[in-house]
């Protein structure tokens, strides 16, 4: 049974189609669903003025981070490599561009796409490949890319899944998909549920869970994998990752999950 009721309007799940969704957690003036079929948990109805929030200030705290971010940001490529050799790259949603500049440093032919004027502006001062808009609109060309990532970019995205079968048609078959994004079966979020840290329904409008990320990416397309940690000894000076990839295995060490998967026929 549950005390809360929000709006009239059908809340519908954007992953199963399923109408089965139930009131969660009002925040902010935004009411939040979950989904009983899959487990999503998403605003309802979104808000309209989603992509207007990143201007230079929203990009300050990022900027002041640059040091921790390119580490973090060549710790997450030695991952991928666990997987696959560097080739072309797209990062959707690539900021101020600092994970390009990684990716760029480690071998690969770096993309990237922003939704913000700003931030492209600045990646470009980089000297990096960048683009503005979202995927649909910059229309990259078919099976262009052998890599796409996307750190904290599922959560903001309208259309989870007309987003995730664009991000199919524009890597090649076999290429790997990368997302990084807050993982709603997290104890933290169980606990702290509206006081969650990446908890902000009027930014991010759904939070995944491992079986509905997965569902998601295998309704569009792809065939969820992990790195390996018996991945062929390519590179030499993964052996952290390696570690890092067998711990992932056991323990969710925190309340950001990381799914790669491979562009199925
Ligand atoms: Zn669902």
């Amino acid at each position: 049974m549950n005390i809360l009721q929000f709006g009239s309007s059908t809340a519908i799940c954007n992953i199963c189609r399923s109408v089965d969704c139930y009131p969660l957690i009002h925040k902010d003036g935004h009411d939040v669903y979950r989904c009983r079929g899959c487990g999503l948990v998403f605003t309802h109805p979104l808000p309209e003025e989603l992509y207007e929030q990143y201007d230079a200030r929203y990009f300050d705290l990022y900027r002041r981070r640059r040091q921790f971010r390119l580490k973090r940001a060549d710790a997450r490529l030695r991952q991928i490599e666990l997987i696959m050799r560097p080739g072309k790259l797209l990062d959707i949603g690539c900021s101020l561009g600092y994970f390009l500049e990684a990716a760029k440093s480690r071998g690969w032919d770096a993309w990237g796409i922003d939704v913000s004027d700003y931030a492209v502006n600045e990646a470009r001062k980089l000297g990096l490949n960048v683009r503005v808009g979202d995927l649909e609109q910059v229309g990259f060309e078919t099976g262009s890319f052998d890599c796409v990532t996307m750190w904290d970019v599922l959560e903001h995205v309208p259309d989870p899944t007309s987003h995730m079968r664009e991000v199919r048609r524009v890597l090649a078959t076999g290429g790997l998909v990368v997302i990084g994004t807050p993982n709603a079966d997290h104890l933290a979020f169980r606990i702290k549920r509206e006081k969650w840290r990446h908890f902000k329904p009027a930014e991010h409008v759904y939070y995944f869970g491992r079986f509905s990320i997965e569902t998601l990416l295998r309704n569009t397309g792809f065939k969820p994998v992990r790195p390996s940690v018996l991945a062929p000894a390519v590179f030499v000076g993964h052996l952290g990752a390696r570690i890092r990839a067998l711990l992932s295995l056991i323990v969710q060490p925190n309340d950001v999950m990381t799914v790669y998967a491979r562009a199925e026929e």
